[in-house]
C-alpha cells in the first residue's frame, strides 16, 4: 500500500474521489417492467418502490418509512441489472449506477470518497435510483477475512462509508439503493441491519411459462416464421435464464440472416440452441483411435442413461469435438426439477461414469479423458454427503463449507473434525465404489447394444435421442427427442 488518505482530504489526488457512477437521466430510461418477463413474484414487490419514488408525498403523509436499501439477489443472467433499470424507468427517476468492483482501487480512501460523492449526487436529483452492482464484491463477510491487505482495508472503508451514507438518509428523501448480487449468502450482516438493505427480493431463474414470455420478449421486433414454436423452445430450456434466452434470440437472428433467410425460422432457433448447448464444433481431426475410443465413451454415458431408471432422457449423443470435449451426450430432465431423490442423483453418478467405465470395459485401460466427468460425479457425491443428509452413515447435518465463499460454511454448518472430514471421503469413496461396480455390470452385461450404439455413433457423428435409442435397441418411451439444457458430459 503506497497511499494513506489524509483525513477526508485527497490532496494532490486529482479527482480520484469523484464517483465514476454513470448517471443516466429519466429521459433516458427506456427500460420499463414490460422488458422483464418471467419474474413476476420480483416485479410485483419491486412495483412499491415505483410507487414511492413517484409520489413520496403519499407514503410520507401516511407516516411510512419506506426502505432504503433493496437487495436483488439471484443466479447471474436472471435480470436483476435490468431490473433495476427498469424500476428507474418506470419511475422516472435519475439512476446511477455503479459495479462494487469499481470501488476498490489501491489506494486507501478513494471508494469512500467516490461514495460519499455518489450520494450526494443522488439525493440532488432525487428522486433518484443507486444502483451498486456486485455488491459482494465490497460487502463480503469480514467474518474470516484473513490477513489484512491493503485491498482488505479499502473494501472495509469503502463498505463503512455505504453503510453510514444508508444510515443517514432522512426518510423523506426520495432515493432507494439497489444492490444486487449472485451470493447473498456472503454478505456482511451489517449490510442486511433495518435500515440499510433491509428489503430483500429475489430474482429466480424462470420456469416454463415465464421462459416463454422472455423469449416473446426478445422475438418482439423479428420478424418470426410460421413454423417458430416458442412454446416448444420455452419446454426444451430447462435451467435457462433470461440471459441465456436473450443470447439465443440473437443467435437465431444472426444465423437467419446468414442463411438469407427473410423471417426466423424454427431451425434457425434450435441450430442456435444446438450451438449454445453443445458448443460451436472445433474443426480438429481425431485419429481412427482417438474417434473409436470417443465414440465407446459417448455410448456408455448415453447407454447408462437409457438403462438407469430416474436418469434424465438421453438427447443427442455426438463425437463432433467441440470446446474442450471430443465428444459430448446431452441428457436433460423432461420437465423443470426442483429437488432430485437420492436415486435420482445415483443415477447421475452412474451417467458420468458411464464414459469411463465403457473404456475399462473396451479396453481394459483409462486415459485422462474422463476428468470433468469425474469432477461432476465427485462433486454430486460430496454434497449428497455433506450437503443433502444423503448418508446414513453421517445422517442429516450439513457439513461442507458453501462452495466459492473462500470456505465460509452454509448456514448451520460448523468447522468440521478430521474425524468427520474422515468420514466424509469414506463415505464419498463408498457411493462412488457402489456405482463403479454397478456401472461396470450394467456395461457389461449389455455389451451388445453398447457395441451397436457406438457403431452407429461412428457412422453418424451426431445422433439424436430417436436414433440414439433405435441403435441401442432401447424404447424411447414418453420421450420428447427434443433438445434440452446443461450437463454435457465430456469425454
Ligand atoms: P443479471 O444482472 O441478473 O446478471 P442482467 O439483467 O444483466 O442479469 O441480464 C442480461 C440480459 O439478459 C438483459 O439485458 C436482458 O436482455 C436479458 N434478460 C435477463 N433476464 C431477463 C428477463 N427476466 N426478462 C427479459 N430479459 C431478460
Ligand atoms: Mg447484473
Ligand atoms: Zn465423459
Amino acid at each position: 500500500v503506497l497511499f494513506r488518505s489524509m483525513g477526508g482530504g485527497l490532496g494532490g489526488l486529482g479527482n480520484f474521489g469523484r464517483s465514476q457512477a454513470r448517471r443516466v437521466d429519466p429521459e433516458q430510461i427506456r427500460v420499463t417492467f414490460a422488458d422483464v418477463a418471467g419474474i413476476d413474484e420480483a416485479k410485483e414487490e419491486l412495483s412499491e418502490i415505483v410507487d414511492f419514488l413517484k409520489t413520496p408525498e403519499r407514503y410520507q403523509a401516511l407516516g411510512g418509512r419506506m426502505p432504503h436499501g433493496v437487495l436483488l439477489y439471484g443466479a447471474p443472467g436472471t435480470g436483476k441489472t435490468l431490473l433495476a433499470r427498469a424500476v428507474a424507468g418506470e419511475a422516472h427517476a435519475a439512476f446511477f449506477s455503479i459495479a462494487a468492483s469499481e470501488f476498490i482501487e489501491a489506494i486507501v480512501g478513494v471508494g469512500a470518497a467516490r461514495v460519499r460523492d455518489l450520494f450526494a449526487k443522488a439525493k440532488e436529483a432525487a428522486p433518484s435510483i443507486i444502483f451498486i452492482d456486485e455488491l459482494d464484491a465490497i460487502g463480503r463477510s469480514r467474518q474470516g477475512s484473513a490477513g489484512i491487505t491493503g485491498a482488505n482495508d479499502e473494501r472495509e472503508q469503502t463498505l463503512d462509508q455505504i453503510l453510514t451514507e444508508m444510515d443517514g438518509f432522512d426518510s423523506r428523501e426520495a432515493v432507494v439503493v439497489l444492490g444486487a448480487t449472485n451470493r447473498s449468502e456472503i454478505l456482511d450482516p451489517a449490510l442486511l441491519r433495518p435500515g440499510r438493505f433491509d428489503r430483500r427480493v429475489a430474482v429466480q431463474a424462470p420456469d416454463r411459462t415465464g421462459r416463454l414470455k422472455i423469449l416473446q420478449v426478445h422475438t418482439r421486433s423479428m420478424p418470426l416464421g410460421d413454423s417458430v414454436d416458442l412454446d416448444g423452445i420455452a419446454a426444451s430450456t430447462p435451467g435457462m435464464v433470461g440471459a441465456d434466452l436473450a443470447n439465443l434470440c440473437n443467435e437465431a437472428a444472426l444465423l437467419a440472416a446468414k442463411r438469407n433467410h427473410r423471417t426466423v425460422q424454427m431451425a434457425d432457433f434450435t441450430d442456435s440452441l444446438e450451438k449454445i448447448m453443445l458448443g460451436a464444433p472445433r474443426g480438429i481431426l481425431l485419429s481412427q483411435e482417438d474417434r473409436e475410443r470417443t465414440a465407446y465413451h459417448e455410448s456408455g454415458h448415453a447407454l447408462v442413461g437409457m438403462l438407469t431408471p430416474g436418469a434424465d432422457p438421453v438427447r443427442k449423443v455426438s463425437i463432433i469435438p467441440r470446446g474442450q470435449a471430443l465428444g459430448v451426450t446431452l441428457s436433460t430432465p423432461d420437465a423443470d426439477r426442483v429437488s432430485y431423490s437420492r436415486e435420482d442423483l445415483e443415477a447421475k453418478i452412474n451417467v458420468a461414469l458411464g464414459g469411463r467405465v465403457a473404456e475399462e470395459v473396451v479396453y481394459g485401460q483409462i486415459t485422462t479423458g474422463a476428468e470433468s466427468d469425474l469432477q461432476q460425479l465427485t462433486q454430486i457425491a460430496r454434497q449428497m454427503v455433506g450437503r443433502w443428509g444423503m448418508s446414513d452413515k453421517l445422517g442429516p447435518l450439513a457439513l461442507l463449507p458453501t462452495e466459492g465463499a473462500g470456505g465460509y460454511l452454509l448456514p448451520g454448518a460448523a468447522e468440521t473434525s478430521q474425524q468427520t472430514q474422515w468420514l466424509i471421503d469414506e463415505e464419498v469413496r463408498r457411493i462412488v465404489d457402489d456405482a463403479h461396480a454397478e456401472v461396470t455390470r450394467l456395461l457389461t452385461d449389455h455389451r451388445d447394444q453398447l457395441e451397436s450404439l457406438t457403431r452407429s455413433l461412428l457412422a453418424a457423428e451426431t445422433l439424436d435421442a430417436a436414433d440414439a435409442y433405435a441403435a441401442a435397441q432401447m424404447n424411447l418411451d414418453g420421450c420428447t427427442g427434443s433438445t434440452g439444457s446443461t450437463s454435457a458430459n465430456h469425454p
